[in-house]
């Protein structure tokens, strides 16, 4: 064998390598407004629910990587979720009240754009409105965080090949004097499906919502009856949709774990957060198929409710406290399983983690 030979193959065989390092299938799922204590709490709650004191694990608390994650937005240490939104999505801090908007006024391109013109099908889906501030952090760009009409007209052209949520917030726009965005999303190529198994293998450009008279956000799982949509099922009806032999980047919001802590209550917050974890086990379930070619990544944008854990009511076996009707700053937990989610182990910034999806998938950010 000549040297050339042999050097053509050491080539080969390292490229080969670290392509068989590079995830085919990734699912970022973010609790909004899940900090470490909420994570807790779902954890103590199951554990007194079998009398026992202790930390019953959720889906994600025994991944093998696990960071920390700083928050704070451009302009402020407490971030509101299209700012953090942003951070998760394209890796820039930004003003709050803003979606992919830089400080100095420059439209900002979220990693999924990169990642479908690499060949990757992309999910981008939610337990709210597919509008509300995170979903749209990953497919629109807008200055004002309320103007859910312009994003939503931008849905359609990121060609993206799943959206799920509760439905559209204010389809007719804020006076209700805009054409129904449902006919303008369907008639740019996307079809809206009611039924959660009706997004099925081979389908595409498929919105997910539950049914028309539900409003824009799925029930909180706490009030939820049997037929209602969830975000488990939201999960499977993903992978049915994305999976092909190019791969799929998808994210996945428990949007609702903030609002119940917005407004402080905390046994709802719990369900949110253990609905949450039973749809990151439904991915789990699909690396334990592809254990090599998968990766899981679960984090949060930011806290929500200053929540804490305490005893101050006797009758309880806990209580929690509170120290704001709004968020915090305090860094978030992320949880990674799978190929390269060693790169999402100990402290980073939240504009880091887009970068290091990027690298572990090989995609120049
Ligand atoms: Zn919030």
């Amino acid at each position: 064998m000549n040297k050339k030979l042999i050097l053509y193959l050491v080539i080969l065989l390292a490229t080969l390598q670290v392509y068989a390092q590079q995830p085919k299938y990734v699912f970022l799922f973010i609790g909004d407004g899940m900090g470490l204590t909420q994570v807790s709490a779902a954890e103590a709650f199951l554990s007194d629910r079998d009398n026992i004191i202790g930390n019953k694990y959720l889906s994600f608390s025994y991944f093998p990587v696990i960071g920390l994650c700083t928050t704070f937005s451009a302009d402020a240490y407490v971030t509101c979720s299209s700012a953090a939104a942003t951070a998760l999505a394209s890796g820039f801090k930004i003003n709050n009240g803003m979606v992919n908007i830089s400080p100095s006024g420059d439209t900002l391109r979220p990693i999924t754009y990169k990642l479908r013109d690499a060949g990757y099908k992309i999910g981008v889906a939610t337990t709210v409105g597919i509008n509300h501030a995170t979903p749209a952090g990953f497919y629109a760009a807008s200055g004002k965080r309320s103007d859910y009409y312009s994003i939503a007209e931008q849905l359609p052209h990121s060609g993206f090949n799943f959206f799920a949520g509760g439905g559209f917030i204010s389809p007719k726009g804020k006076k209700e004097d805009r054409a129904d965005i449902h006919e303008y999303i369907t008639n740019a190529g996307y079809t809206i499906v009611r039924n959660w198994q009706d997004a099925t293998v081979g389908k595409d450009k498929i919105i997910l919502f539950q049914a028309e008279d539900k409003g824009d956000a799925l029930p909180t799982a706490i009030q939820r009856k049997p037929d209602d949509l969830t975000l488990p099922q939201i999960t499977e009806a993903a992978i049915r949709v994305l999976e092909n032999e190019q791969g799929f980047f998808v994210m996945l919001e428990g949007g609702q774990i903030d609002w119940t802590c917005h407004s402080n209550e905390g046994v709802t917050a719990v369900h949110e957060t253990i609905d949450f974890a039973a749809a990151v086990q439904v991915a789990v379930e699909f690396y334990k198929k592809y254990p090599k070619e998968t990766l899981i990544i679960v984090t949060a944008d930011h806290e929500t409710g200053g929540m804490s854990i305490n005893d101050e009511d006797d009758d309880l076996p806990f209580d929690f406290g509170w120290t704001t009707k709004g968020h915090t700053g305090v860094a978030v937990p992320i949880y990674a399983i799978g190929v390269r989610s060693e790169l999402f182990g100990g402290k980073m910034d939240n504009t880091d983690i887009p970068k290091r999806i990027c690298k572990a998938m090989g995609i120049n950010d």
